[in-house]
């Protein structure tokens, strides 16, 4: 036998039985940035490298070592997006979306990391985010922690999740914040690890989230991104908080978070759970005023965040929240005999005219009776027609209930839709 083909390694099939619960997220997704008055943009999956090594910076996990990068057939550098918050920009600053206007949009959609795959971290995941421009008061960083509240409260997970925020300040600061820093990390270079050793100078705050526990160890003394705040940042940050507390959205500030990317300033979020191990952050993101000028746009204040959606399948399986999903099926259609196909394919046909939210799966392929009814309760209908020659003969479809032990009942054909509509 020829040998088979398989998937790449980190990216997945998602098959039909996990297709529901999928699909339950992304309509609550979709009715939840309704609810806010968003609009979609989509962008294409490939980009030029470039947009990715200006927006998320040389020295970031991302560009260092995630990116699937590949010259095309012209020589030119492409990339697949890791994310999407760089392309939105692009497209923004490249259609006139964001030159002194306001916009509120959102995106879902495959995003492509190199990283070791393991549970809740892939080479192709899927990330839904939203990203405002134009606004650069902190009720709009409330209003997108808002809208990712009511996900987690339409999803049910909402006791699962906690709330993590930080202010980085603004550039100035964090680049006076950032010379202590280092000052700092120089005279204790010895007790760093490797990647700190490494990024001291690159990027010294990631170091503060540095996973090695005698580096953790070591910042309980390093000077604080809070003392080099100004009055605004401060007075920004702190009326994110009174926002909050105004719609009874709880937090904790951790000063250590300071996020992957580089683009960020003041306001940085991230959504944890501990029901995931180590991949337990479901949603982050953050301000960054900066991106769409150094993008080459007109400097335009933004805020966004993005969510992961195989973590959150994850954590409704882990919950056991996904086994409320409706069925694929409502009504199962039978056929007893080869003379009564035409006219259950009418039925199926009528049924699917008449009533547009009926889900009705016809029999196809022929088999006795019993081989009809094991593929109807298989098929997770509610109830099977049944027509055979004599309900045709009198002009007839038999109702029988496939989940519990109510009669089978005869209905004449003019009578179906009413019964159907009263049943289901
Ligand atoms: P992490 O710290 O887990 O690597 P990150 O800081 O790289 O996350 P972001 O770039 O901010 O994450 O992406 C936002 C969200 O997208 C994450 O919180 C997570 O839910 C999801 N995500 C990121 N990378 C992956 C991945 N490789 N596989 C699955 N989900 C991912
Ligand atoms: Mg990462």
């Amino acid at each position: 036998m020829a040998k088979q083909i398989q998937a790449i390694r980190g990216m997945n099939d998602l098959l039909p039985t996990q297709s529901p619960v999928w699909q339950k997220v992304e309509s609550i997704i979709r009715s939840s940035v309704s609810a806010f008055g968003y609009s979609e943009i989509r962008t294409p999956i490939v980009e030029s490298t470039d947009l990715f090594k200006r927006s998320i910076g040389e020295v970031t996990d991302i560009v260092e070592k995630e990116m699937y990068t590949f010259e095309d057939r012209n020589g030119d550098s492409l990339t697949l997006r890791p994310e999407g918050t760089a392309s939105t920009v692009r497209a923004g600053n490249e259609h006139g979306l964001l030159y002194n206007q306001e916009q509120r949009l959102w995106y879902m959609g495959p995003m492509f990391r190199h990283e070791r795959p393991q549970k809740g971290r892939y080479r192709q995941f899927h990330q839904f985010g939203v990203e405002i421009y134009g606004i650069g008061t902190a009720d709009i960083d409330a209003e997108v922690l808002m809208l990712s509240a009511r996900l987690w409260q339409q999803l049910g997970i909402e006791e699962h999740v906690s709330l993590e925020l930080n202010t980085l300040g603004d550039p100035a600061e964090r680049a006076a914040y950032r010379e202590a820093l280092i000052a700092f990390l120089e005279q204790h270079k010895e007790k760093l690890d490797e990647d700190s050793k490494r990024r001291m100078y690159s990027n010294p705050l990631r170091v503060l989230d540095s996973k090695d526990q005698n580096v953790q160890a070591l910042l309980a003394d390093a000077p604080a991104l809070n003392d080099y705040l100004g009055e605004e940042s401060k007075t920004h940050f702190s009326t994110l908080c009174e926002l909050l507390d105004a719609v009874g959205i709880q937090y904790t500030i951790n000063s250590r978070l300071v996020r992957g990317l580089d683009y960020y300033n003041r306001t940085v979020f991230e959504w944890v759970t501990s029901s995931l191990g180590s991949q337990g952050t479901v949603l982050a993101g953050g301000r960054y005023d900066g991106l769409v000028g150094q993008l080459g746009g007109k400097d335009t204040p933004a805020v966004g965040f993005a969510m992961g959606l195989e973590r959150i399948v994850l954590l409704l399986e882990t919950l056991e929240l996904n086994n409320d999903i409706a069925p694929e099926v409502d009504i199962y259609v039978t056929a007893m005999g080869d003379n009564c196909v035409v006219e259950a394919i009418k039925v199926a046909q009528e049924l699917r005219q008449q009533l547009p939210t009926l889900k009705v799966m016809s029999h196809c392929g022929g088999g006795n009776f019993k081989k009809q009814m094991k593929r109807a309760d298989k098929s997770g209908a509610q109830f099977a027609l049944i027509i055979g020659e004599n309900e045709i003969a009198n002009n007839q479809v038999a109702i029988k209930p496939l989940r519990n032990n109510n009669e089978q009942q005869l209905v004449t054909r003019s009578e179906l839709v009413a019964k159907l509509a009263e049943l289901i």
